[in-house]
């Protein structure tokens, strides 16, 4: 295979028409519209397999000084920071039966979080936990999101397996009124949403699904029931099954293995194989990552975040496959940047790119010794065209005489479902069981996805304010009209990697804005000057990178396949200097959103 240094300006040709021919072997007309979602009569994906809902609960008709909607990592976080501001009554409404989010609901056998544990857990200062994994395993972060919640005393006044159906500004008593589908109505000073970026499971529309006789399930369900054993592995349930798993993403990467080492036979029905990096999982000592140290894991996780989003650092605390491969991304970003767009693409970026993509795919062909199995198992495209994943034990599951991989790129996916399995080029594979490990849906949580109705002053409702206006907001936090409604990791502001971190850094300023509002008996509610200055400061310098994502191949990252418009959706300058610039903002100007009520608080 040949150094980066050595590809020919013809190699590189050959490379961009292969990517070209890949991409449209697996373009799809029907686009996002190939994908449904768990209702209707497939609502059964979605139950809640950990804590099965109870009808007892009395409905809840009070008043608290924050409602936190969802209790994920972004609402605990928001929770623990209104606490440290002294702020008393702060309710999380979660689906649900805990804290957790994600990593509540996702517990299949397998689970890890690919982002170093030291910078991916958050608080690690506050609450004095070391974790002893480089990368932790699922369960053990689902505790350290109870862990918190515990420790900023959350859970006595939150309410699990609730959905928030409706957030209502009333002009009059200047609160919100809350409803949840448990028939609560209780009204909060602040709303604070923390609704997740990909919390709704998505099933590919596969004709025939609905009448496969077997077991199936998603894997953000996981059904132990059936396969018995732990997120550890020992599924001896399916000692004697035909299990077939859908989806080769980064759940499929972590889930097949532990599927390989358990099932009688497993079938991995691919359509687009993932990169596959070195993890070099490790045991960790708290000398290791300097935790003896006060502010070690701030020190750490802003190190990470720095060499991420493309910033130069002296050191590199995590060197692992995400900082090592971040020089892509500083490659990446210039080309971006330039008027001329595709035209200003730079070279450098596609010859370290095509370094990069020859190197995971040499990785296939030692490891994989079926030499066809191998050639399936190689991507083709741009590195950071699909999300990265990372194993050491993926690819090797191919070798064992109880896997088959069948890929589906050439029918588009798995072209139907029978009683009895999974057809594929004209072949049914018979299965006991099917797993889909196909992602979720992006777009479809939070306020703005219009799912749960938000009406603010003179009962405005935010769908129509957006359609009206287009997208606006200061700093993707709150917006005029819609007075102390804080929302978490939502657009107009950066998002990164490390999610937790991005959602920490969202939740002091949520934390700053709410403590800011209560000293000076004031409500939150920018200015539409205040809105316009920040679309004008979304639109300097935005990345013109439409181009790029529609030459990739198709998944959630470019609307499969349709490409990612450009626009002031994101801070143009990364995550590490919006953090810095939202700092600045609280020092110096946080009083401009700062509006005199008319009534005195209750
Ligand atoms: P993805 O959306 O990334 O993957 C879905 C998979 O299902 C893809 O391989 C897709 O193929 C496949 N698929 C969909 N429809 C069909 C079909 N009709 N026939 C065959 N295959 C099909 O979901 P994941 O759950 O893997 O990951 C979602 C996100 O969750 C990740 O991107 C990441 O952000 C996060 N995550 C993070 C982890 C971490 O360690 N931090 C671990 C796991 C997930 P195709 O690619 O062709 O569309």
């Amino acid at each position: 295979m040949a150094h980066a240094q050595e590809l020919s300006p013809e190699e590189i040709a050959g490379l961009r028409a292969r990517y070209r021919a890949e991409r449209e072997r697996r373009v799809r007309p029907d686009g996002t519209r190939q994908y449904h979602g768990a209702d209707a009569e497939f609502g059964y994906y979605a139950a809640d397999p950990y804590a099965p809902r109870t009808t007892g609960r009395e409905p809840v008709r009070d008043r608290v000084d924050v409602a936190v909607v969802g209790g994920g990592f972004g609402g605990i976080l928001a929770g623990a920071r209104l606490r440290e501001r002294g702020i008393e009554r702060v309710r999380v409404v979660e689906k649900g039966g805990d804290f957790g989010g994600t990593w509540y609901w996702n517990r299949y056998p397998g689970i890890h979080c690919d982002i170093e544990s030291h910078v991916y857990l958050p608080l690690l200062d506050e609450t004095g936990y070391v974790p002893e994994w480089k990368y932790a395993p699922g369960e053990e972060i689902r505790r350290h999101a109870v862990r918190i919640a515990e420790k900023f005393d959350l859970r006595a006044d939150a309410l699990f397996s609730t959905a928030v159906t409706s957030l209502t500004w009333d002009d009059t008593g200047e609160t919100w009124i809350v409803t949840t589908d448990r028939g609560d109505r209780f009204r909060a000073t602040h709303v604070v949403t923390a609704t997740g970026t990909l919390t709704e499971l998505k099933l590919p529309g596969i004709p025939g699904i609905e009448t496969f006789r077997g077991h199936t399930f998603h894997t953000s369900r996981w059904d132990y029931g059936y396969t018995g054993g732990t997120p550890d592995g020992g599924l001896t349930g399916l000692a004697d099954k035909r299990v077939g798993v859908v989806g080769t993403g980064a759940t499929g990467v972590q889930v097949v293995p532990k599927l390989a080492e358990d099932a009688g036979h497993l079938y991995v029905f691919q359509r687009t194989p993932s990169s596959v990096d070195v993890r070099a999982n490790r045991r960790t000592s708290a000398q290791d990552v300097g935790a003896d140290r006060t502010g070690w894991a701030r020190e750490r996780r802003d190190n990470f975040l720095r060499i991420v989003s493309g910033e130069s650092a002296e050191d590199d605390l995590v060197a692992d496959r995400w900082t090592s491969s971040a020089g892509l991304l500083e490659k990446l970003l210039p080309s971006f940047r330039r008027p001329a767009g595709r035209a200003g693409f730079e070279a450098a970026y596609e010859v370290a790119d095509a370094a990069k993509m020859n190197e995971i795919r040499a990785r296939v062909e030692r490891v994989v010794t079926d030499p066809t199995t191998a050639e399936r198992l190689k991507p083709w495209y741009r590195y950071a065209c699909k999300r990265p994943t990372f194993s050491d034990t993926y690819l090797q599951a191919f070798n064992r005489d109880n896997v088959t991989l069948v890929d589906t790129a050439d029918t588009h996916g798995i072209e139907r479902v029978t009683e009895r399995g999974v057809v594929v080029g004209g072949t049914e594979y018979a299965l006991d069981c099917l797993v889909f490990a196909t992602g979720f849906s992006v777009g479809v949580s939070g306020v703005h996805s219009g799912r749960l109705p938000v009406h603010g002053r003179d009962g405005v409702p935010l769908s129509r304010a957006r359609a009206e206006r287009g997208p606006r907001s200061l700093h993707g936090f709150t917006s005029n009209g819609f007075p102390n409604l804080i929302q978490l990791g939502a657009s107009q502001s950066a998002a990164s990697v490390n999610f937790t971190h991005v959602l920490d850094e969202h939740a002091v300023h949520a934390a700053a804005l709410v403590a800011a509002a209560e000293a000076a008996g004031a409500l939150v509610e920018p200015s539409p000057d205040a809105e316009d200055a920040w679309v004008a400061a979304l639109g300097e310098g935005a990345p013109d990178h439409a181009w790029f994502h529609a030459e990739c191949t198709p998944g959630y990252y470019n609307g499969e396949g349709r490409g990612r418009p450009n626009g002031p959706t994101a801070y143009p300058h990364g995550a590490f200097a919006f953090h810095n610039l939202l700092r600045r903002w609280r020092e110096e100007s946080m009083d401009e959103v700062l509006r005199p009520r008319a009534t005195a608080r209750a």
